[in-house]
Parts: structure tokens; C-alpha cells; sequence
């Protein structure tokens, strides 16, 4: 069987030629003698895998030399817990704006250490939509701000970055990161697993403005602290080397791709093209976020009779689309169309889905 295009929201489809990169490379990493998954963190080879990966990520997302980038195990929800550890006193408050299931998420994992202010939440409306940026409850005091760029499972992403003034604003990229050129200098902190645009899942990527590393925070443990994996480059404890080598693959292929500018144009195009079928197909699919704030990223839809989900999903399967079931939390579809995800497979489901509807409606 050949490759299905697979529209799973993370662990998400990567670049093919990546992965056929990693293939040929898997028993002996070039020059090595060995493969890269065996080799010690600290040798000259994966030294050289690391130095490269951060260089690149660099270039690729015109990361500000004031900004220092690390490359973690624990995944996004792990740092969602480190932020309030490493920039917030015991019990100081911090804002959230809560636009959908990461962002609760986020709040959550902060409890213990801080409190957790919602200075803005969609939850009341489903989360269709985000809050206008007049509603918002922001606290004078606030250590940081935090937000949700884009919600994987909502479907709800900010086209622009909220102004918040000089509290540090921390956002979740997990699902967005380098879909699009973004001004990194607005923000504090931005973190995202890898899992979903940037390479396997096992890894995360904290991009933070070096002056918040000397913030006191809260008592904790080295392996918690942000400043100490930065002096440690990473490597306080044995990383994983793997994963970190995926990226820096995948880091290469999105820079020889055109970078995140031609990602933009790549993305608003598979993005229109499958709410256009939606929109379009007078009730059969639904999509029901407000348009402005629509995820380019990952797109839930519900089909009008819940009855047609499971035959919808079989006869995706056959046409070779797989992974379109919704998360358990919204249940119907839901399309992920990360980077990774070429145009003919967006094309092929919509096409797909016009003639499922043409076939049920
Ligand atoms: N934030 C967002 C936006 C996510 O989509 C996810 C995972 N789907 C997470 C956080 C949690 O990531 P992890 O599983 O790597 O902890």
C-alpha cells in the first residue's frame, strides 16, 4: 500500500523526503560508522546534528539574537507548567486567555504555583470564537500573559498577535509554529511541541527572550529551570537525540521548501479550499467558528446526519485519506493540514468530500 495523505492533528504526517532521508540514514549516520540514534548526545556527530538544527531553526523563523532556543523533552505541556515555575512568584498572578481546550489546559498545569487569572475566555460560546481584545480583563500585575495561537481541537487561531503592553506575553505554538512568518520580538516566551508542523513528537521547542531568564520564579529543581537547560545547551540530561535529529531535518526541508512566507501562501490556500467545500455544500458539512477566526491549521467539521460519520471515515480510508476522525471532545471530523501536508491532499479531500456528498446527500 502507498502512503494515505493522513490528516492526524500530532503525531502528524511528515515531509516524505524527510522520512526517506531518515531511512537511508538510519544504520550509519553519514561518516559515523554508526546510526545517529546511537551516538552520545555530546559526540562530534550529534553535536553537529544540534548545532545545525538550532542554526536553521534560527533562519527559518528570524529568531532575534536576543532570544534564546532550547530543545526539551516533556512536550508542550510539560512547559506549560515550567512558565509559571521559571517567570512567576509563588502565588503571583498571571492572565490567560482561554479560547479553547490548550489554553484550559495551560491554565491548569499553573494552579499549583500561581493564580491563574482568565482575563478573556470563549468557553461560554463553545469556543467559536475568540473574545474581542476590548473584553479583555488584563491585571496590572500580572507576571506574563499567556495564550493559545492556535487551538488544535477548537479550531480557533489568532490572526494577529494581542497587544498586552509591557507584561511579557507568552504564547502556545504547538500547533502553528512556522506556519507562517511571525515577529518573534512581541513576545516573551513562545513554545511548541513538535509533534504537529515541526518534526516528530518527543520534543519541544522553547524560543524566549534571554532578559526573562533572570526573573527569580519559584523554588525548583535545575531540571525545571530554563536558565540551567540553557547553560547546559540542552544537554542537562540526555535529550532526545533522535527526535531533535527529525526536526532538524524537517528544519531543512521547510527552509528548502521557500520558508515559512511560501508555508503562508501554501497554508491560506489548503485552508480556503476546504472551508470553501464546507461553506459551499449548503448544510451537508459545518464548520462553526467564526470566520476571522477560523484555524488554517486544523479544521473540525461536522456532517449533518451524525449516522454518516463512520461510513464517512471508511470511505475516506478506501480513497486513501486517513486520520479524519474529530477528537473525542468534539466528536465529527477534524482536517489537520500542518505544513507537512501537501496540496494534492487537501485537494483530494475536498474532492472526496464533494462526491460523499453527492453519493449521501
Ligand atoms: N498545546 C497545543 C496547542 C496542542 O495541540 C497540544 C497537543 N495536541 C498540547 C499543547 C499538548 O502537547 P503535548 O502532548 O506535547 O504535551
Amino acid at each position: 500500500m502507498s502512503r494515505a495523505f493522513n490528516f492526524s492533528a500530532g503525531p502528524a504526517t511528515l515531509p516524505e523526503t524527510v522520512l526517506r532521508q531518515a531511512r537511508d540514514e538510519l544504520l550509519e549516520f553519514p561518516g559515523a560508522g554508526a546510526s545517529i540514534v546511537e551516538l552520545s548526545h555530546r559526540g562530534p556527530e550529534f553535536m553537529q546534528v544540534a548545532a545545525e538544527a538550532e542554526a536553521d531553526l534560527r533562519t527559518l523563523l528570524s529568531i532575534p539574537d536576543d532570544y534564546a532556543v532550547l530543545f526539551l523533552s516533556g512536550g508542550a505541556t510539560t512547559q506549560q507548567a515550567l512558565i509559571a515555575l521559571n517567570f512567576a512568584a509563588p502565588g503571583q498572578v498571571a492572565d490567560y486567555v482561554v479560547t479553547g481546550h490548550w489554553g484550559k489546559t495551560a491554565l491548569k498545569q499553573v494552579q499549583p504555583y500561581v493564580s491563574a487569572h482568565r482575563a478573556a475566555d470563549g468557553e461560554a460560546g463553545g469556543f467559536r470564537d475568540i473574545p474581542p481584545r476590548d473584553d479583555w480583563r488584563l491585571s496590572a500585575d500580572a507576571a506574563y500573559v499567556h495564550y493559545t495561537a492556535n487551538e488544535t481541537i477548537h479550531g480557533v487561531e489568532f490572526r494577529d498577535v494581542p497587544e498586552v503592553g509591557d507584561v511579557p506575553l507568552i504564547a502556545d505554538f504547538s500547533s502553528s509554529i512556522a506556519s507562517e512568518p511571525l515577529d518573534i520580538s512581541k513576545f516573551g516566551m513562545i513554545y511548541a511541541g513538535a509533534q504537529k508542523n515541526l518534526g516528530p513528537v518527543g520534543v519541544s521547542v522553547v524560543i524566549v527572550r534571554r532578559e526573562l531568564l533572570q526573573r527569580a520564579g519559584q523554588p525548583r529543581a535545575p531540571i525545571l529551570d530554563y536558565a540551567a537547560h540553557l547553560q547546559g545547551e540542552s544537554m542537562l540530561n540526555t535529550p532526545p537525540t533522535y527526535n531533535w535529529y527529525l526536526a532538524g531535518l524537517v528544519f531543512k526541508w521547510m527552509l528548502a521548501e521557500g520558508g515559512v512566507a511560501e508555508f503562508a501562501r501554501r497554508n491560506a490556500r489548503k485552508a480556503a479550499a476546504l472551508y470553501a467545500v464546507i461553506d459551499g455544500s449548503g448544510g451537508f458539512y459545518r464548520n462553526e467558528v467564526a470566520a476571522a477566526v477560523r484555524s488554517r491549521m486544523n479544521v473540525p467539521f461536522f456532517l449533518h446526519d451524525e449516522a454518516l460519520d463512520a461510513v464517512f471515515l471508511d470511505e475516506a480510508r478506501e480513497a486513501g485519506l486517513i486520520s479524519l476522525k474529530g477528537h473525542r471532545a468534539l466528536g465529527g471530523m477534524r482536517a489537520s493540514i500542518y505544513n507537512a501536508m501537501p496540496e494534492a491532499g487537501v485537494q483530494a479531500l475536498a474532492a472526496f468530500m464533494g462526491e460523499f456528498q453527492q453519493r449521501h446527500g
